[in-house]
């Protein structure tokens, strides 16, 4: 059998009916390949549907309604103008099957808490996505299977959160993309199914990982990022100015980078894709034949320039413990269960003798539960709207263009990498 290809294609990649035509173009490319596509919500549809899920468990079903019919025409009205306006498509009776389930999915009591009820109701835009790009290719002459992958991509009832099982999903997957009838079949990136039925979610931006997971289970010859940018940036180039593309990246480096922040690809990524040693490749949607990125397995030492990675909305918790007790092992372990339980990012942590701090998200659903928790053992200090700035292969002028004279309330350095955790200024 002829290798597989997976594509990931973000939210922006399929944010209006002409980004999806510029996605058929490039499918169009492939098609002596097989192919499995998969797509994000469009646009900012997820950031929607979180709106319409607190509506949701509010009660405030106008504020909801109102929403949800905003959600509903931006797809309706894109799905139109790749239908040419024929309304009885089977592009739009596509979706209106989707937008009818999720409608009525509003209408019940919420049952369950918070991270499950999030997952049966923002998974809806990865399945209105799917819906439109898999028929609108069928229109296009590009026949395909739609997979809801629900079916095959199973994970366990962490919600928000889902852990795959790839025993069983790599036995499902195997079944359902099997590229005997079809070379190209269109899925949901983000979403997963549990073995009771429900869904779950893989955590926000989640998709490149889905993409990632299958590209493991399936044995597939490569994983191509579809994005707006012409590949891996040493910058956010929104934030920093004189940007440079990277054109080779190891997987370990590509982690790092991940860890630290950077948002080109989804920290979970590379892992499954490096377990079976499959290159990834970051491509430009808008010049798709642009050389890109290759993310692969490097034994050498490539040289990069300063990379630099900001992680916005953080906060710097310090604890002493009330006892004045030394802040090692037992204590230690003590805070990470605490911290592992409320389920807190951790992206740095420092300590001495008796004190302990640790940069984190600030993540307004999980962080209180556990200061309060912490609270009763030690004495809780914290700085809310920091940045943490990272800088891999960095150089000491780097350092003074970007730090200079700026309050750092913790920093860190090792041969390879400088971070930095300063107010909020980018
Ligand atoms: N639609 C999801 C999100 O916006 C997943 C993704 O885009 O990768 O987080
Ligand atoms: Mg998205």
């Amino acid at each position: 059998m002829k290798g597989i290809c997976v594509f990931k294609f973000g939210g922006a990649s399929v944010k209006s009916a002409q980004a999806i035509r510029n996605l058929a173009d490039i499918i169009k490319r492939y098609s002596n390949k097989n192919v499995l596509v998969v797509i994000s919500a469009m646009g900012k549809t997820t950031n929607a549907l979180e709106r319409i899920l607190s509506f949701y468990l509010q009660g405030n079903v106008s504020e909801m309604e109102a929403e949800f019919n905003q959600l509903a025409n931006y797809h309706l009205t894109e799905a139109l103008d790749l239908a040419n306006g024929e309304k009885d498509s089977l592009l739009i009776a596509g979706i209106n099957g989707v937008l009818n389930e999720l409608r009525a999915k509003l209408n019940t009591t919420p049952l369950g808490d918070y991270d499950f009820c999030y997952d049966q109701i923002v998974s809806y835009g990865e399945l209105l996505s799917t819906k439109i790009v898999s028929n609108y290719l069928i229109m296009e002459g590009l026949p395909n299977i739609w997979v809801d992958i629900r079916s095959c991509l199973i994970s366990d009832t962490n919600y928000r959160e889902g852990t795959i099982d790839y025993e069983e999903s790599g036995y499902l997957c195997q079944k359902k993309f099997s590229f005997i009838s079809e070379n190209l079949y269109v899925t949901q990136g983000f979403i997963a199914g549990t073995p009771i039925g429900t869904t779950t979610t893989l955590g926000r931006e989640g998709s490149d990982y889905t993409a990632a997971i299958l590209a493991n289970l399936l044995n597939a010859s490569d994983v191509t990022i579809w994005k707006d940018v012409e590949g891996v940036l040493n910058a956010d180039p929104k934030i920093f100015p004189n940007t440079q593309k990277l054109n080779f990246v190891s997987y370990q480096e590509a982690i790092e980078l991940a860890y630290c922040g950077a948002q080109i690809i989804h920290p979970k990524t590379i892992k499954p894709i490096q377990n079976k040693q499959i290159p990834l490749y970051v491509k430009s949607f808008v010049n798709p034949v642009a050389e890109g990125t290759c993310i692969a397995y490097s034994d050498e030492v490539v040289k990069l320039p300063p990379v630099l990675v900001l992680k916005r909305n953080q906060v710097l918790v310090s604890l002493i413990p009330r006892d004045y007790s030394f802040v090692i092992e037992d204590c230690l372990s003590k805070i990470f269960a605490i911290l592992y339980k409320h389920k807190v990012k951790v992206n740095l942590v420092q300590n001495s003798a008796i004190s302990f701090s640790v940069c984190v998200d600030e993540e307004k659903r999980r962080l209180p539960g556990a200061i309060e928790e912490l609270g009763k053992e030690f004495e809780v200090k914290y700085n809310s709207n920091l940045e943490l700035l990272t800088i891999r292969h960095y150089t000491q002028q780097c350092i003074n263009e970007l730090v200079g004279s700026r309050v750092v309330y913790l920093q860190q350095r090792t041969r390879s990498t400088a971070r930095f955790v300063m107010d909020a200024k980018f």
